[in-house]
């Protein structure tokens, strides 16, 4: 059985506990690898070998730092095989969308080298008086935690923006998915990545998240996961004036109107239900449906997700893989009854799916359709984030804005209309910080990511996340 170990100071390295958790694979519903049980004083080492490398980084050259981390992404793309099968036995998606994010990852970690190379500050004059410019400085030794549905990509969509801006990380990555991070250090040692400016450690998240964000010398978190864990995390930090970006969950609405592509619209709304299981924050799991092409659009739907094929995560036809965590699949199970109580009507899915052979153990949930729910019950409202969406009909653009905001969560909507004066309007009202036209998915890493109400505070990508790792300092010059 495989040991992971931590990675601290450039050493691959056991837990001072000695002590493992079992590792899951969610196609089997069986352990296959053992994971470091790591508390503070892991915590502790970290952030010592942190502290000691930040120096040195910081004063080394966009240049070098952009040779490094590209490296990084180049050693990600020559290893994306053996990452993408690492990370669908580790999370059970399909071996062919690990492949996809595989790919994303190693953009993650090329796309924040160029920016090193290519950040920027502002100046601001006065005239004849004075000249202001702000020095942009990397804010120390950060914490980067991350969940567990895009485990790598999520990591390093993290991890590259602290080490471009010159900041030292030491990371914790979901003790449900901590494969590909264990391999990502490997990754780090082979870059030629110095010693201690990247460490991750590996364990759960009261114990190693928890030290973390209450560590009085990391003045920096970046969080991607639950929204409890999410407040959780800002009533320790924010006493401490930490930096803080949560990204947190969603309930994402996808709205389609009767005069839509149809045919691009149902396809695209089969994955933007069902990707991933349904295990992406961006997932529109509420599809509100202009009520003349309700029937017209449910039937089709339907027809689509019931070719999906639930299977062996590592079968090349697989389109849904094993929910991650027996803990998940219980969650997911325990909605589908709500939605019963609640009077939903089950279109189609509905129950676990039980496969056979060395499968017969894993968490399986059949792509599920569900209508006749009140749009603001709990179904439709609290994430549940697996492979369940509701559909809704409604009758105008302002009932639909209406049900589309009727959440506590804000992270993304989809709209679906060739209108585009409709699409811009409603685009500018709808409450959530990601607004998709025609398209889901589609990502700028320019632009700026993340949510508003319950789900999250920050925004990563591009520029945002470079000005969150670092600390702007406003230089006076009297002329
Ligand atoms: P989670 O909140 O349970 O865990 C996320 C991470 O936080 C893990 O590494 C975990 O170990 C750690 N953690 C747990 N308790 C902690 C504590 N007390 N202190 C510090 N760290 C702690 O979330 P999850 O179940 O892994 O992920 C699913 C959630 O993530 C969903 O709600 C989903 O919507 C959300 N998510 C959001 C985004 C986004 O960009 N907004 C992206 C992906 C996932």
């Amino acid at each position: 059985m495989q040991h992971l170990l931590n990675y601290i100071n450039g050493e691959l390295v056991n837990a001072h506990s000695q002590q493992f958790m079992d590792n899951y694979n969610p196609a089997t519903g069986k352990v296959y690898s053992l994971i470091p049980d790591s508390d503070e004083k892991d915590v502790e080492d970290a952030y010592q070998a942190a502290k000691s490398a930040f120096f040195a980084w910081k004063n080394t050259s966009n240049e070098d730092r952009f040779i490094i981390l590209n490296r990084i992404a180049e050693l990600i793309d020559l290893n994306n095989d053996e990452l993408a099968k690492a990370e669908s036995i580790d999370q059970g998606k399909p071996h062919w969308l690990a492949k996809n994010e595989m790919i994303r990852s190693a953009q993650n970690f090329r796309f924040f080298a160029t920016a090193a190379m290519q950040f920027s500050s502002e100046s601001h004059h006065m005239e004849g008086h004075a000249v202001n410019y702000t020095l942009r400085q990397p804010i120390g030794v950060v914490a980067c935690i991350s969940p567990w549905n895009l485990p790598l990509y999520l990591f390093s969509w993290k991890i590259a923006p602290a080490l471009a801006a010159g900041n030292c990380v030491v990371a914790k990555p979901s003790e449900i998915t901590p494969m590909t991070a264990f391999m990502l250090s490997k990754i780090c040692q082979e870059a030629g990545l110095p010693k201690g400016v990247l460490n991750i450690i590996h364990g759960i998240g009261p114990k190693v998240g928890s030290t973390l964000v209450s560590h009085p010398h990391i003045k920096a978190v970046s969080f991607t996961g639950g929204t409890s864990t999410g407040k959780h995390i800002a009533s320790i930090a924010a006493p401490m004036f930490k930096k803080l970006s949560l990204e947190l969950g969603g309930k994402n609405p996808s709205i389609v109107f009767a005069d839509c592509d149809f045919e691009k619209a149902v396809k695209t709304t089969v994955q933007s239900s069902f990707l991933n299981q349904g295990e992406i924050c961006l997932c529109g799991s509420r599809i509100l449906i202009e009520r003349s092409i309700y029937d017209k659009f449910k039937e089709a739907l339907i027809q689509e997700v019931k070719q999906l094929k639930v299977g062996n995560p590592l079968d090349k036809d697989t389109k849904v893989g094993a929910i991650v965590s027996q803990l998940h699949y219980d969650k997911v199970l325990s909605y589908l009854q709500l939605a019963k109580e609640e009077g939903g009507n089950i279109l189609t899915g509905g129950e676990a799916i039980h496969l056979e052979g060395d499968l017969a153990n894993g968490w399986y949930i059949a792509p599920t359709v569900i209508e006749n729910l009140a749009y603001d019950c709990r179904t439709n409202t609290e994430e549940i984030f697996g492979p369940v969406v509701t559909i809704t009909p409604f009758d105008s653009e302002e009932e639909a804005l209406q049900m589309a905001n009727c959440t506590e969560y804000g992270l993304a909507s989809i709209i679906w209309t060739q209108d585009i004066t409709r699409a811009h309007n409603l685009a500018a009202q709808i409450q959530s910080g990601i607004v998709w036209i025609n398209c889901w998915l589609l990502r700028d890493l320019r632009t700026p990511f993340g949510g508003v109400k319950n789900s999250g505070v920050g925004r990563e990508g591009g520029w945002e996340a470079m000005k969150f790792f670092t600390e702007p300092k406003n230089v006076c010059i009297k002329l």
